[in-house]
């Protein structure tokens, strides 16, 4: 993602805030029907089904017909894939657009091409329904396949270009890696490596807070509530930043070094539940959960977005070079013996196989079993291919 401050006049702003207000719209009619679907009714409305509504609404909302199609399908098309990241595993569940706090919207395929350098220092893009923008050429730009147009808390007007990186070829030592989703850490690999993605500093999460608990002293409106929101996105986007760096570099490390990476297949049935719909918090403190547990759900939230995305680069990096294992047991079973109990996983972070004493931290155990693809095996054959005489109590849950 290259990232690259715009100058919209006066003028364009204006019209830029519309197509980010269209696609805000388009995605939480989306959001609703989807958070609206039961069980006993039919499968929630597609993409092609909520295209074709979309159409019916521009029919009878003459503010939405005004706007760009193309900004409003594409809305339709980015909650699409939110949600099959959601079910996917490796994004949180999508979430109600905010007039102030989520402004910004995509543009894809042909339409995202339309872009000339002017000279060494700027450049511009010509944006559906809105015209030339000019934006301030920091680094050269790579052919990108789509960009999206933000607009953040303090003002300012970002294009943001995503560029699909080349494939590294692979080294040629026949080395397989497994990396695992720690629970420790961010990601444990089989040789025993521990990687942990950086966030925010004490310092900075300090600040945070001490922010958090001024914007809700804040007036609501008001401009000192503006300028403590600011404060807040700016930190949050120092820490994407640094998360997303981790990433790369990571990803890049991975693809140079080992021929064939495996890592977990999230698609497993248990990470599918229902979304139920939450009441906002900011109306109604009633619901607020306790601050440790919001933490918690945040933190986990944010590495599981960050799995994703180090997955995603993965598979671009490494082409044809990443296997998905399926992970069931992968924590339980020792990466020595493969003997499978509970009671081998001795706390969060360490393992210790009561049949033969193998000691080890229990992501990178868990790693090792990616790696060997063991994982695969212990769910194609159940009961797993342990004795039962070693086996005092069979772990019936995963
Ligand atoms: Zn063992």
């Amino acid at each position: 993602m290259s990232r690259f401050r715009m100058c919209p006049t006066a003028e364009q702003q204006a019209a830029l805030l519309e197509h980010c207000r269209h696609a805000r719209h388009v995605w939480n009619l989306a959001l609703e029907q989807w958070l609206m679907w039961t069980r006993d009714k039919p499968p929630t409305p597609g993409y092609v089904e909520q295209a074709r509504q979309l159409t019916e609404a521009r029919a009878v909302f003459g503010w939405l017909r005004a706007g760009s199609q193309t900004v409003q399908q594409q809305a339709l098309r980015d909650f699409d894939q939110a949600v099959r990241y959601f079910y996917a595993g490796t994004h949180r569940r999508p979430t109600w657009r905010k007039a102030g706090r989520h402004e910004g919207f995509r543009i894809v395929g042909t339409q995202a091409s339309r872009v000339e350098n002017l000279n060494r220092t700027w450049a511009r893009v010509l944006v559906p329904k809105v015209g030339w923008i000019r934006f301030r050429l920091s680094r050269a730009i790579s052919d990108a396949k789509s960009y999206r147009i933000t607009r953040d808390g303090a003002g300012r007007w970002h294009i943001a270009f995503a560029v699909i990186p080349a494939p590294i070829p692979a080294p040629g030592t026949g080395e397989v890696v497994g990396v695992d989703r720690g629970v420790t850490v961010s990601a444990a690999l089989s040789t025993g490596e521990l990687l942990s993605c950086p966030g925010l500093s004490e310092t900075e999460q300090d600040r945070l807070k001490h922010l958090q608990r001024r914007l809700a002293r804040c007036r609501r409106r008001s401009n000192r509530r503006q300028r403590v929101m600011a404060a807040i996105a700016r930190l949050h986007a120092r820490g994407a930043d640094r998360r997303k760096n981790w990433v790369e570099r990571t990803s890049t490390d991975l693809a140079r070094r080992y021929d064939v990476i495996r890592v977990e297949d999230l698609r497993i049935p248990q990470m599918i539940r229902r979304p139920k719909p939450k009441p906002d918090p900011e109306r109604s403190g009633a619901h607020l959960p306790n601050r440790r547990r919001a933490k918690a759900g945040l933190n986990r939230g944010i590495l599981a977005n960050g799995w994703g995305h180090l997955v995603r680069r993965l598979e671009d990096k490494a082409t044809g070079r990443v296997q998905k294992v399926n992970p069931a047991y992968t924590s339980q079973t020792c990466s020595v013996c493969g003997h499978r109990a509970s009671e081998n996983r001795e706390s969060q972070a360490v393992f210790r196989c009561v049949a033969c004493g193998h000691q080890a931290n229990a992501d990178v155990n868990a790693a090792v079993n990616i790696a060997a693809g063991r994982a695969v095996s212990a769910r194609q054959e159940t009961p797993p291919r342990v004795s039962p005489k070693r086996e005092p109590q069979l772990a019936t849950s995963a």
